[in-house]
């Protein structure tokens, strides 16, 4: 854990609870994504250091919590700027906006508390206007958050953040987190036609096929999609539905949890919405979902 591990001749991945990238040259690095906590980014920049190098900016792939968490700790010691992909940077500056968005209002503070709901506020600049060097580039995989993107190096690795999740994570939280599915799903039909290459997503090992594991993850989402609008045949709340979901997955009902998976079966119902496939009407006072379109 928290060696760093080159991969090019010029790029590196620090292996670490969610994995942390490294391009440098003469010396200067920048840091791709900055780790889950201050605490991690300590040991992190204790390598970097030890490898001599020194770190001149953020590059966070996207906005959340566990991605950004080192931000502030990283920026200090070094003096590095942070940035994050356009509107995703916002969410940086002020990070309670993407706890809002999972809770829908204004979170209690014991959510704000928790550490993969907020991150340590720390200004981010929007990385379009990042200073790239020559061959490196931004990689286009929103949806996850709403403005992902990944990093691809001047020695072509590729940091893939959490566009796919590997087959163990889709086993165990089978509702991985997603912000608007439809554009998640486009991401993930583009990555299945990627040709073979250096791939490093943040949460699982780095590997040379991406198509094989966005297929899968693509197989889940669409699995997922079609559970929601058969469970609906009959209409449910949303509560009832997504109490239905943790009691069929046997997940762990917590205050996090049930924001962080609500999100994402709020956006699932979204997206079923706009294709047709479920509704919602009024019903002596609750809001009922169900099934239309026939499927
Ligand atoms: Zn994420």
């Amino acid at each position: 854990m928290f060696e760093l591990i080159r991969v090019a001749a010029h790029t590196y991945y620090i292996d670490c609870p969610v994995r942390v990238g490294l391009w440098e040259k003469d010396g200067e690095a920048i840091l791709i994504d900055s780790g889950n906590t201050p605490e991690t980014a300590a040991r992190i920049l204790e390598r970097v250091n030890e490898a001599g190098f020194h770190i001149r900016h953020v590059l966070n792939t996207h906005c959340h919590p566990d991605h950004i968490g080192g931000n502030r700790y990283i920026a200090e010691q070094t003096g590095a700027v942070c940035w994050c992909s356009s509107k995703d940077a916002a969410f940086c500056t002020v990070s309670e906006l993407g706890t809002a968005i999972m809770y829908g209002g204004r979170p209690p503070q014991k959510l704000m508390r928790d550490r993969f709901m907020k991150a340590e506020d720390w200004p981010a600049r929007e990385a379009e206007e990042f200073p790239f060097p020559e061959g490196m580039e931004l990689i286009s995989l929103e949806g996850h958050s709403m403005f992902q993107k990944g990093v691809r190096t001047p020695d072509g690795v590729c940091f893939m953040a959490d566009c796919v999740a590997s087959t163990r994570v889709l086993d165990r939280f089978v509702y991985t987190y997603a912000y608007d599915i439809e554009l998640y799903r486009n991401t993930l039909e583009r990555l299945c036609s990627w040709d073979k290459g250096i791939y490093i997503p943040s949460h699982c090992e780095p590997t040379e096929d991406i198509a094989s594991l966005a297929a899968e993850n693509l197989q889940r989402l669409d699995a997922r999609l079609l559970e929601i609008s058969e469970l609906l045949s009959d209409g449910m709340t949303f509560e009832e539905l997504l109490s239905e979901l943790f009691r069929r997955h046997k997940l762990r009902m917590t205050l996090s949890q049930r924001y962080l998976i609500g999100s994402t079966v709020s956006g699932m119902l979204s997206c079923l919405m706009d294709m047709g496939r479920v509704d919602a009407r009024a019903d002596a006072g609750r809001l009922i979902w169900f099934t239309a379109g026939g499927k």
